[in-house]
C-alpha cells in the first residue's frame, strides 16, 4: 500500500510495531510518565509558552473542535468563523450547536483570507476567532500572521485548528499569541486515528476554568485536573498514546519540529516538480506543505483516484461534494519518500501512456 490521502497516512516502522504489541493497563506510574512527556513534547513542537497546557481527547479531530468551541466560548462570545471550506462549515455548525453567537467569514473555494476580507470586523466587538489555518478540503494555508495581528489589534481570543497543518508548517504558539491549538493523530503525527491534542495557553485555561460546560465527556476542567498527574478523566486510546509518544521522541531525535517541516517541504516541491509536464492544475493560491490540491484538466478527479487505488495500489484523497469530479489532493504527511513521490508520478503517466488523464 502507498497511501498519499490526508488522514490515515504512513505509519513509521516504529509506530507500527507498537499496534502489534498488547495494550498496557495504563492508571501506573510508567503510562504517567510517557504522558507527561507527550504533553512537554507536543507544547515543544507548538512552541507554546512554559505555563500551557496540553490535552489529549480520545475522539477525532472534531471531538476536540467540539470540545474548544464548548469550553472556550459561551453565549457571551461574538466569535467570528472563517469558513473557506468543510472544516471551516464545521465550525460554523458547532457555534450554532453550542448557541454560540457567531458571524461566518464566508470565502470562495481555493482563495485565501485577504485584509480587505477582515476589514469590516476591526472594531466590532468581536471577542473571538475561530479558523483552521489549513483548510484541508481546499488546500489552502491561511496567513496565520495577519490573523494574529488582526485578533491582538482587537483584542480578540484565537483558536486555531491546526490539525492538517501542525509539523507540516511552521507555527510558534507563543509569538502568535494563539490561545488554543487543536491537533489529531492521524495527520502529520503519522499515527492511527483515534486521539486529537488540544494546547491551551493560560488565557484558554482561564475560560475553561470560568466555564460550566453540559458535558461530562468533554469538559475540559476533568481533564486539565487529571493531566495534572499525567493521567485522563476516562480510558483512552492507550495504544494510540504509546504510538503518539514514539513518533515524538522519533521527530525529536531527528532535529525537532524544524527538521520535520522542512522535510515535508521537500517532499511537496519534489512532487510539484515532478508532476510539472502533467495535465494538472494546481488549484490552491496559498499551499501548505501537507497537500497538493489538483485539477485533472482532461479527466474525472474521481476516476484517476479510483483507477490508482485499484489498479496502482496508490491511493490519494477524493473531494467531496461539487468538487468530487473536478479536484482530488495528494498528502505529503507522513513516512514518505522522493521514491514514493516517483512512484505516483510514474503511475500517472502511465495513466496517460493509456489515454485516461
Ligand atoms: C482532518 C481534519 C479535521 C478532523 O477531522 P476528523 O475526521 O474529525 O479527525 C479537522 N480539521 C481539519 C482542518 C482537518 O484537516
Amino acid at each position: 500500500m502507498l497511501n498519499f490521502t490526508v488522514g490515515p497516512v504512513m505509519a513509521s516502522d516504529e509506530v507500527r510495531a507498537i499496534g502489534a504489541e498488547q495494550v498496557p493497563y495504563f492508571r501506573t506510574a510508567e503510562f504517567s510518565a510517557i504522558m507527561k512527556e507527550n504533553e512537554q513534547l507536543m507544547k515543544q513542537f507548538a512552541k507554546a509558552s512554559d505555563d500551557a497546557r496540553t490535552v489529549f481527547i480520545t475522539g477525532s479531530g472534531t471531538a476536540s473542535m467540539e470540545a474548544v468551541v464548548m469550553n472556550v466560548f459561551t453565549p457571551a462570545d461574538k466569535v467570528l468563523v472563517v469558513n473557506g471550506g468543510s472544516f471551516g462549515h464545521r465550525f460554523v455548525q458547532l457555534c450554532e450547536i453550542h448557541e454560540i453567537p457567531h458571524t461566518e467569514i464566508k470565502l470562495e473555494m481555493g482563495t485565501p483570507l485577504t485584509a480587505e476580507d477582515l476589514k469590516p470586523y476591526e472594531g466590532q466587538g468581536y471577542t473571538g476567532f475561530l479558523v483552521n489555518l489549513h483548510e484541508t478540503s481546499t488546500g489552502v494555508l491561511y496567513d496565520i500572521q495577519m490573523i494574529s495581528d488582526f485578533c491582538h489589534r482587537n483584542h480578540i481570543f484565537l483558536a486555531v485548528d491546526s490539525i492538517s497543518s501542525f509539523l507540516a508548517d511552521p507555527f510558534n504558539m507563543k509569538e502568535l499569541g494563539v490561545n488554543v491549538m487543536i491537533t489529531g493523530s492521524q495527520k502529520a503525527l503519522a499515527c492511527p486515528p483515534g486521539i486529537s491534542v488540544i494546547i491551551l495557553d493560560t488565557e484558554a485555561i482561564k475560560r475553561v476554568e470560568a466555564n460550566k460546560v453540559k458535558s461530562m465527556y468533554f469538559d475540559l476542567k476533568d481533564a486539565l485536573k487529571n493531566g495534572e498527574r499525567g493521567q485522563t478523566p476516562f480510558t483512552p486510546a492507550v495504544g494510540t498514546l504509546l504510538q503518539i509518544h514514539a513518533r515524538l521522541k522519533e521527530i525529536e531525535r531527528n532535529g525537532g519540529v524544524e527538521s520535520e517541516n522542512q522535510r515535508m517541504k521537500m517532499l511537496a516541491e519534489d512532487f510539484r516538480n515532478k508532476i510539472k509536464d502533467l495535465p494538472f492544475t494546481i488549484v490552491s493560491q496559498s499551499m501548505s506543505n501537507a497537500v497538493t490540491p489538483l485539477h485533472p484538466q482532461n479527466a474525472s478527479a474521481y476516476d484517476i483516484f479510483l483507477k490508482l487505488k485499484d489498479e496502482y495500489g496508490i491511493w490519494v484523497c477524493p473531494n467531496g461534494g461539487d468538487m468530487a469530479e473536478k479536484v482530488f489532493r495528494v498528502g505529503h504527511l507522513g513516512n514518505l519518500s522522493p521514491e514514493d513521490n516517483t512512484r505516483l508520478v510514474d503511475a500517472l503517466k502511465d495513466m496517460q501512456a493509456k489515454g485516461l488523464l
